[in-house]
This record gives structure tokens, C-alpha cells and sequence, in this order.
């Protein structure tokens, strides 16, 4: 999985955000990351395919929505995304919340199956606690490949990364520019100004030094170009360490149905 994404959500314009998508793969990502809620797969799937890009070449991500995850409806729905996305299948199907219908025997075995017909060529989940990680893990007969949660500067997740070390799977940063609030951190901006780039690149440079793959949403080609120029920023552990001393928990997406322990 490409270790940098185009998040979509939000990015709800039909027309714009196919066009987000044709930038992007043009200038060089390779993963792109949308779900049922968010209303615009078939507009992602316009941009993929108006990009001179070979399908095979891209990393399409979706989810399937809590309302969506007993197990018939997640086998209906996921068929409905592949139609709207103009795929035969998507290298990654997430569980978007353990909540609403997620039945983890119900919802698990449909995602299985899913994957035994090749619709989906990996399991993800999201929002995921380690427990429900375990849970799922042990009904699961496919392999688990990735937990995407909210992870940046300001919510670090040390328990989840080393729980995704020690089990075997990739942790997906979303939010990986905390929506915006990276800009006003003195941290990030001080060391963005001694490289001459942005707060935005030293977030998202911060997270793959954590070995996190991360989702930046972008719309217009400024911002698209600014997040992937990411990828040649190197931090020096110095850098790096100035980061992880950053004392503050900040959580931006916290739902009324998210999991318990976020209260
Ligand atoms: P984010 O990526 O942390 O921040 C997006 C915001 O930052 C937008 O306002 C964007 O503006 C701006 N921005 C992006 N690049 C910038 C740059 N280089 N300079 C200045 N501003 C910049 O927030 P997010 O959308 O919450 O998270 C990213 C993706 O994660 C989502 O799009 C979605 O795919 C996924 N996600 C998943 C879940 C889940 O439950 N699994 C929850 C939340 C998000 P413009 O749009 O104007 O460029």
C-alpha cells in the first residue's frame, strides 16, 4: 500500500473532486481513499478513470457504512460501490465503524466472503480499539490487513502503533493534518520554516518516520502538490523527537456512536 493517500471525504462536489482525483494520480500518488458516506465513489471512479493511469497501478480504499454492516447488506452494498466506483474490485474494503449494524460474526463473515471471490483484495477495519482489533482478527479468515484511525501530531496513538507492530498490520492515519490544526502548532511550524516547506509536509513526513501510512484530503492542486512533495522531506531524529514531545491529546473526530473509550 502506497505509504501516502488522497483522502476524499468532504470533497463532495461531483465534478471537483473528480478532478481531484485525475490531478493527483497525474502527479504521481497511487492510493486513494473514499467510503459509502461519503457520498462521491462514482466521482472518484470518474477521476481514476479519466487519469492516464493503469487501474492495477492504483490503491482504491472504501468503506462500508455502520447502517450497511449486517452481512447480507454489506455483501449488497459493496457490490453497489464497485458498480459506482466502475471497478471489478478494490484492493481494500474497510469496516468504517465498529458501530450501527457491525455484528463482528455477521459483518466479518460477509467481508470473508468478499474476499475469497476476489471483490476485495484485503480486510480493513477503522475506528477500531485493540480489542475489537482481536475480536476480529480471531473470526476472520482472511488476514487483517489495516486499522485506519485518526493519528497526527496531536494524537499520536503509541498504544495502537505498537499493537499494529506486534500483530501484523498497517495503521492508516486519517486526519494526518489534524484538519488544518497542524498550521497553528510552533513545533511544526518552526521546523517547516527550516526546511522551506510546509506544517502540512512535516505531519505527514513525521507519520511515515512512524511507519504509518497516512490520507491527507486535498482539493485544490496546490494542496494536492504540497502533500506529496512529502515524500522527499527527511526529519532528523532531533526533529522527530521535538514532535513526539509535543504534550497534548487532541482528538477532532470523536462521534456520539464512537468507541467507549474515547469518552
Ligand atoms: P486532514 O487531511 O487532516 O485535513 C484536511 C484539511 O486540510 C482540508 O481543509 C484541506 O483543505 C486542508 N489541507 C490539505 N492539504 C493542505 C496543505 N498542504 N496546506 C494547507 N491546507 C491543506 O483531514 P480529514 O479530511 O479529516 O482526513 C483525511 C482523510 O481521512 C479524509 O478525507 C478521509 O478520506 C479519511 N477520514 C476517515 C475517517 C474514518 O472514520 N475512517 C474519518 C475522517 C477522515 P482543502 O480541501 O481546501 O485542500
Amino acid at each position: 500500500m502506497p505509504m501516502l493517500g488522497l483522502g476524499t471525504w468532504q470533497n463532495d462536489d461531483a465534478d471537483q473532486c473528480a478532478e481531484t482525483v485525475e490531478t493527483a494520480l497525474e502527479m504521481g500518488y497511487r492510493h486513494v481513499d473514499t467510503a459509502q458516506a461519503y457520498g462521491n465513489e462514482a466521482a472518484v471512479g470518474d477521476g481514476i478513470a479519466a487519469a492516464g493511469v493503469a487501474r492495477e497501478d492504483v490503491f482504491l480504499a472504501t468503506k462500508v457504512w455502520n447502517s450497511n454492516l449486517a452481512h447480507d447488506d454489506v455483501l449488497e452494498t459493496a457490490e453497489r460501490s464497485l458498480d459506482d466506483l466502475g471497478v471489478d474490485a478494490v484492493d481494500l474494503l474497510y469496516v468504517h465503524w465498529p458501530a450501527g449494524e457491525y455484528d463482528p460474526e455477521g459483518t466479518l463473515s460477509a467481508f470473508d466472503e468478499l474476499y475469497e471471490q476476489g471483490t476485495i483484495r484485503n480486510v480493513g477495519v477503522s475506528n477500531f480499539e485493540p480489542h475489537h482489533v482481536e475480536e476480529a482478527m480471531e473470526i476472520l479468515d482472511a488476514p487483517l490487513f489495516a486499522n485506519q484511525v485518526e493519528c497526527h501530531p496531536f494524537l499520536p496513538q503509541d498504544e495502537l502503533r505498537a499493537h499494529a507492530e506486534e500483530h501484523g498490520y498497517e495503521l492508516v492515519a486519517y486526519s494526518p493534518l489534524a484538519r488544518g490544526e497542524v498550521f497553528e502548532s510552533d513545533v511544526l511550524t518552526d521546523i517547516a520554516d527550516d526546511h522551506g516547506v510546509s506544517a502540512a509536509q512535516v505531519s505527514l513526513a513525521w507519520l511515515r518516520e512512524k511507519g504509518v501510512t497516512a490520507i491527507p484530503k486535498a482539493t485544490g492542486e496546490d494542496h494536492v502538490a504540497d502533500n506529496l512533495a512529502s515524500t522527499a522531506l527527511s526529519l532528523s531524529d532531533e526533529e522527530v523527537a521535538r514532535i513526539d514531545d509535543i504534550d497534548r491529546t487532541d482528538r477532532r473526530i470523536d462521534p456520539d456512536f464512537g468507541p467507549d473509550a474515547w469518552d
